[in-house]
């Protein structure tokens, strides 16, 4: 692509944001790969052209367009937007226009680089001949990724509850995955099941999301679940049970990971990656957490508006992550009963196990938090392995590999660090299978000592 000189960093503050999606083709990166088709559909349905973009095959462009300091996710969610432009440039021709676009790019806050993503990337769009007329379209973890604005307020809450929910269907599915594609009857018979669940729960979510028909999305979820269950072969013992934490993109993200949970299975692993809803819900109660804070601060200095203010946001956050819970709890609960699909920590949980081994601490933030916990959480149900899957440098993962370390050696549970960073490595397969040796040998003693 041909480049020009770099504009001024104003654009960073008018061309990315909350903008309205109304009448615009709006761009969904993938992440989690059932994830962004649900989450489509529910656009969809509010009247939003969603499209979900192809993953992984701009990543030359992604590396030429970076530096290579910036964290592999950045690189990869380049590489995709700007093969995107480049392959609908083509396709349309002269009736190409980037102003028919936005381009979802979410950020966090906290000291993490996610929150950059989307700058960078704008001022890649502003230095590539008419791209800089493609706004970048994003939700912040600041207001727990309220979608204000770029949805028509009075439809904003129904749309929050409804991608709520489809992140919930989303987790679900892929947990199913992971619990049946270890003992299926035949090779293959699990994907093929969940491929066609993506494109039955996105066309529930087209029809019954708007209404937040949510018991009738639970009904063919449910369906799903029944048939994944004869899928599997009784006769196949338990395996090893492995937990993954780690960063959300890379653990989620298949073809940046490569296929690791695949690989961990290969070896005889039965895993349960963390969850997608659990970053969201973390979202809601840190910013009710940051509220409690101001509120006692202000109590204390006797400031009647800003304690008005804090309370206010302790109950907003507060009802928000209600509602998520319950959501959630609703939904697996539900399911229990045809299969053991396991649930999800709640992060109220997680900062608790936190404080009370005094091993990090929710003040600094960033997925440290959930995935120092947990650890701590799989090590306590009877994991008998634990997988960090992280991009290379990133900062979250390597405190939670400097801070866990030492406790897993010590309790002799198996632990293998993964960061990636898209080249292949030789010595990977090779670390998986005697990790997976390990946590072998870790499940037998579990199950002679009773
Ligand atoms: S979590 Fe890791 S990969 Fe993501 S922005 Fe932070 S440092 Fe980068």
């Amino acid at each position: 692509m041909e480049s020009r000189p770099l504009p001024t960093f104003h654009s960073l503050s008018q061309k990315v944001g909350a903008f309205s999606a109304r009448d615009k083709t709006f761009l969904i990166p993938q992440m989690n790969r059932i994830g962004c088709h649900l989450l489509a559909a529910v656009f969809q349905a509010f009247g939003v052209r969603a499209r979900v973009m192809d993953t992984y095959k701009g990543l030359d462009l992604g590396r030429e367009f970076t530096s290579g300091k910036e964290c592999f996710p950045c690189q990869v969610t380049t590489g995709d937007i700007l093969h995107f432009l480049e392959e609908e440039k083509a396709r349309l021709g002269e009736s190409f226009d980037p102003e028919d676009y936005i381009y979802f790019m979410p950020e966090a806050g906290g000291p993490c680089r996610f929150g950059m993503y989307n700058k960078f990337q704008r001022i890649v769009l502003d230095s590539l001949p008419g791209l800089e007329n493609l706004k970048i379209g994003s939700l912040t973890s600041d207001n727990a990724y309220s979608p204000v604005g770029m949805i028509d307020e009075d439809k904003a809450t129904d749309f929050r509850k409804s991608a709520f929910m489809s992140v919930v269907a989303a987790d679900i599915l892929d947990r199913l995955l992971w619990r049946i594609r270890p003992y299926e009857r035949d090779p293959g018979l699990a994907d093929a099941l969940i491929d066609e669940a993506v494109t039955s729960m996105s066309e529930a979510f087209l029809r019954h999301s708007e209404k937040k028909e949510f018991d009738t999305i639970l009904d063919r979820l449910e369906e799903i679940v029944r048939r994944g269950g004869e899928i599997m072969d009784p006769s196949i013992p338990r395996k090893p049970l492995i937990g993954i934490v780690g960063e959300i993109y890379l653990r989620t993200h298949t073809q940046s990971n490569q296929d690791m949970i695949r690989v961990l299975e290969r070896y005889g692993a039965e895993v349960v990656n963390a969850s997608i809803a659990e970053w969201v819900n973390y979202t809601a109660y840190d910013r009710m957490r940051e509220a409690r804070i101001g509120l006692c601060r202000n109590l204390r200095l006797l400031r009647f508006r800003e304690i008005r203010n804090y309370a206010s946001k302790i109950v907003s956050y507060g009802l928000d992550l209600w509602y998520q819970q319950s959501r959630q709890d609703k939904a697996y609960r539900r399911l229990k009963p045809i299969i053991d699909l396991p649930g999800d920590h709640r992060v109220g949980d997680l900062e608790e196990v936190l404080m009370q081994k005094d091993l990090f601490s929710f003040e600094v933030g960033t997925e440290a938090c959930l995935s120092i916990a947990g650890i701590m959480e799989y090590m306590r149900e009877g994991f008998n392995g634990v997988v960090n899957v992280y991009p290379f440098t990133c900062m979250p993962s390597t405190i939670t590999s400097a801070v866990v370390r030492p406790i897993v050696n010590r309790r002799r549970l198996p632990y293998l660090d993964t960061p990636c960073d898209g080249t292949y490595q030789p010595g990977r397969e090779a670390a998986i299978r005697t990790f997976m040796y390990q946590a072998h040998q870790h499940r037998d003693r579990a199950l002679q000592s009773g």
